[in-house]
């Protein structure tokens, strides 16, 4: 068992407008700590990545057993998808189906994410601890690596594709360069973009397996010109349309 103090709440959650409350896990270094959406809708509620499992998420997101909900991994990296496999419905980009469909696992320990994950985040000043949480949640953490269950996608989702709500839709915009299999959902009407880790307020990642710096490039080009009111990322702080443009140009500065 990880010699760690236990947490009373795992996760926090906070009502960010638009029909949308952020799940959050404080006790997650910001590397692994990723942001959880559930958008409200009138047939179906969609929950936007579902953390690094370490807790059941359901319960949190699931209003009646009727109501509709869709689980979508806006990408198939282990700190998004711990919890897919508690809900029936799941969606994701063909690109990384496989993923999903595989068991695996979640490793605390930093040790194992190398340089490509580690040095933009060192560099942008972030401590890296020998373990990437503080506190572990009621009932302790066994081990610094657990155990992911297989969570086959019951959807696949693809550039234009529309998720309907019934009184608000969202296109999938198909973003890679992350990953290979990256998307958001963006919700014209509201301005309002969920991005997942192909754009958020910290230290991007571009040198994963299966990152593509092209593809990225190509990526922030076409969100540069998105007329988002808000963006709810896959880490850190949600921003506005100016903080997108800086990003976007940030990162194109560096790239091209
Ligand atoms: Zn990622």
């Amino acid at each position: 068992m990880l010699d760690l103090p236990v947490a009373d709440d795992w996760f926090v959650t906070r009502d960010v407008g638009d029909g949308v409350t952020l799940v959050t896990e404080p006790h997650v270094h910001p590397l692994l700590r990723c942001n959880v959406w559930h958008i409200r809708g009138r047939d179906t509620d969609v929950v936007v990545d579902t953390s690094l499992g370490l807790r059941p998420l359901r319960h949190l997101v699931e209003r009646e057993l009727a109501h509709g909900l869709l689980a979508v991994a806006t990408h198939a990296h282990s700190d998004h998808i711990g919890g897919m496999w508690e809900f029936p419905d799941r969606a994701v980009h063909a690109a990384e189906a496989a993923e999903l469909a595989t068991s695996g696992g979640v490793t605390l320990d930093p040790a194992i994410y190398g340089e490509g994950v580690l040095g933009p985040y060192r560099d942008a000043g972030y401590d890296i601890p020998a373990l990437l949480v503080d506190a572990v949640p009621e009932g302790g953490l066994a081990a610094a690596v657990l155990p992911r269950a297989a969570a086959p996608a019951t959807r696949l989702l693809t550039d234009g594709d529309v998720v309907d709500l019934g009184d608000r839709v969202f296109e999938v915009l198909h973003l890679p360069g992350h990953s290979p299999g990256s998307i958001g959902l963006w919700e014209a009407a509201a301005g309002v973009l969920f991005s997942g880790d192909a754009l958020y307020d910290g230290p991007l990642l571009d040198e994963l397996d299966g990152s593509d710096v092209e593809a990225y490039v190509d990526t922030m080009r076409r969100l540069r010109e998105l007329p988002a009111r808000v963006v709810h990322a896959g880490h850190e702080a949600s921003f506005d349309r100016t903080r997108l443009i800086e990003l976007c140009d940030a990162y194109l500065d560096r790239r091209t």
